[in-house]
Formats: structure tokens, C-alpha cells, sequence
């Protein structure tokens, strides 16, 4: 019998795409999602995984699904990850990604499953000053989204000590693209990510992509992230929880290329990807933005063996640009 994993968050983007990796890798997959930004038809219809759907933070009904069968780890990417919306609403990000995962947390210690692999964020870092940031680097996150997830990680820590619980973290940078098979693909609303709206631009479903600072003190002025294929952060959850299966103790993963784009630089190679027109409009620095945001992955290549395909921006792009055409029609704008 193969391992089953609890994919908390499965019918988001990363977890979408993590439970097409494990069933691919021959897991047995069982979503949990509030649905709350998830989307039911990604699971059943597409992955045709089995949903149930409920809150993290429910702990009769993890109890339930702990009892009624074996699961061996829990992969958990349930969260709110909007950082806008973290300044705004704090108490909703306290309250799931904290107090949600907590409860989680306690159900597996209950129920005895002590592997967990974690989706954490760059966002705990704050505005570094080095780049690459290793997984070493001192952690200031500068908004309450990245300082839930810092809170979470300081949990695991405590209770790896105090219960056996081994945990993997993985600090993720700039998650892109789409399923190279056109199966799966970013669907957030609102959208706030650049590659969707760019390629939205692209679509004429927006008239315009606002370049949020050109004044940064980059060498074209606009803000530098490291952009890392989903299929590859996926890839890399499944390599973690081999690690963890085999024995392996808990450990902090940076996952990203190494290297930068600036805001520029995406839009222009989404001009190239797409053939379309993207109008952009300058505008003013958004709050709580780093200049520029590049992880070393070296850990993660070494330790794993974790080796991503689709490191070039192109490759992203364009499977994000061919799950726009498929999302939202090819006949919105004459070519
Ligand atoms: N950005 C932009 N216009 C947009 C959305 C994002 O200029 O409409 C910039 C944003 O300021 C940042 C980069 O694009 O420098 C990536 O932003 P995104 O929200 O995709 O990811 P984040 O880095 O915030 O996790």
C-alpha cells in the first residue's frame, strides 16, 4: 500500500499542483480545503482526488479523518496569503494560519502522525539586505502574513523537541506558472500576482499593468523577485517528504532559481511570450516591497537532490499564458 498524505489546501494553486506531483509519484491524496479561495472542481474533477471540505482548525473534524484511516504525513499549504489584506485584517490571518495550524498540529500529535511538510515564505525575511538570502539569514517578517508563518515555524521547532515531530519547511519565493500540461494553473481572486496580471494585460481583460515603483535602486528601477515554476516548487514537496519518510530530521528549504527578473523584465518577456500589446502604467512604490528578493536553493539541491526544470522565465510564462488562454478564452482579443 502506498503512503496516503493529507494535502491541507489541495485545491489551491501550490497545493493543486503538489497533489498532481504525489499522485504522479504514486501517493494516495486526500484533500482538505475550506474552498474559501480553493477550487472544488481543481480536485474532483481534474485530480479527481478525494475533498473534504472543512476548516484546519476544526478539530472534531480532523479527529474524523485521523481515526477513519492511515495517514502517514500531512502537507500543509492551508493558508491566507494575501499581505495587503494581513494589514488589514489581521485577526482572520492570527486566527487560520496561527490558531488553524495549531489545532492541526495538535489532531496529528493526538492521533500520532508526526511528519509535516510546510509552506512558509521569503515574506519571513522581511527586507534583507544580502542576496541570495540563505536559509540562515535573520527573519524580520515586515507584515502580519509573513509573521504568521514565522510564528508557525517557531512552532514546529518546539514541537519537534517536545513531541517527535519532524517537520519540513519550505521558504518559498515568487511562485509561477502553470502545469506544463495545461491541467492546472493560477486562479486567485482577487488577483494580486504580476505574471496573472500581466498576462490578464495581455488578454484585454485590464487595460493597463501598473509597475508598482520605478524608482527602486535597481539597474532598471523596478523591484526584483525570483520567479520559481510551480511544478517545480511541487516537485520539491514531494522530494521533502521522501526525506521525511526515509527518516530524515527536520529541516528549513529555501526554494528558488538563484536569480532575478525585475517587473520590467516580465512584462517584456510576456510581450515576446504572448505577441500582445501590454500597456503599463507607473505608479507608486506598494508598501512593504523589497527592492530586490533572490533565495539560495543550494540546501535544497543538496540535501534533496531537488533540481528544477523550468528555471528559465520563459518557460513560466508561458505555461502561465497557456492556462490564461485555456482560463479565460483565446477569442477575448483578436491577435
Ligand atoms: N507588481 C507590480 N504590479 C502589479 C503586481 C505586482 O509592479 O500589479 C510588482 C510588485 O511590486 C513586486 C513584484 O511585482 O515587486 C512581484 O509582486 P507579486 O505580488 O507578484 O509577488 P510578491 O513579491 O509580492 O510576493
Amino acid at each position: 500500500n502506498q503512503p496516503t498524505i493529507l494535502v491541507t489546501g489541495g485545491a489551491g494553486y501550490i497545493g493543486s499542483h503538489a497533489v498532481l506531483s504525489l499522485q504522479q509519484a504514486g501517493y494516495e491524496v486526500l484533500v482538505l480545503d475550506n474552498l474559501v479561495y480553493g477550487h472544488r472542481e481543481l480536485v474532483e474533477d481534474v485530480l479527481k482526488a478525494e475533498l473534504i471540505v472543512g476548516e484546519i482548525g476544526d478539530r472534531l473534524l480532523l479527529d474524523q479523518i485521523f481515526a477513519s484511516r492511515t495517514i502517514d504525513a500531512v502537507m500543509h499549504f492551508a493558508a491566507y496569503a494575501y499581505v495587503g489584506e494581513s494589514v488589514k485584517e489581521p485577526a482572520k490571518y492570527y486566527r487560520n494560519n496561527v490558531v488553524g495550524t495549531l489545532t492541526l498540529l495538535e489532531a496529528m500529535h493526538a492521533a500520532g502522525i508526526n511528519k509535516l511538510v510546510f509552506s512558509s515564505t521569503c515574506a519571513t525575511y522581511g527586507i534583507p539586505s544580502v542576496v541570495p538570502i540563505p536559509e540562515d539569514y535573520p527573519q524580520n517578517p515586515i507584515n502580519p502574513y509573513g509573521a504568521t508563518k514565522l510564528m508557525i515555524e517557531r512552532v514546529l521547532k518546539d514541537f519537534g523537541v517536545a513531541y517527535g515531530l519532524q517537520s519540513v519547511i519550505f521558504r518559498y519565493f515568487n511562485a509561477a506558472g502553470a502545469d506544463p500540461d495545461g491541467r492546472l494553473g493560477e486562479d486567485h481572486n482577487p488577483e494580486t500576482h504580476l505574471i496573472p496580471l500581466v498576462l490578464q494585460t495581455a488578454l484585454g481583460l485590464r487595460d493597463a499593468i501598473q509597475v508598482f515603483g520605478t524608482d527602486y535602486p535597481t539597474p532598471d528601477g523596478t523591484c526584483i523577485r525570483d520567479y520559481i515554476h510551480v511544478t517545480d516548487l511541487a516537485s520539491a514537496h514531494v522530494l521533502g517528504l521522501e526525506y521525511l519518510l526515509n527518516g530524515g530530521g527536520s529541516n528549513i528549504f529555501n526554494l528558488g532559481n538563484g536569480s532575478g527578473f525585475s517587473v520590467k523584465e516580465v512584462i517584456e518577456a510576456a510581450r515576446q511570450i504572448t505577441g500582445r500589446d501590454i500597456p503599463v502604467k507607473a505608479c507608486d512604490r506598494r508598501p512593504g516591497d523589497p527592492p530586490a528578493l533572490i533565495g539560495s536553493a543550494d540546501r535544497a539541491r543538496q540535501i534533496l537532490g531537488w533540481q528544477p526544470q523550468y528555471n528559465r522565465i520563459d518557460d513560466i510564462i508561458s505555461h502561465a499564458w497557456a492556462w490564461h488562454l485555456k482560463r479565460h478564452g483565446s477569442t477575448l482579443v483578436a491577435s
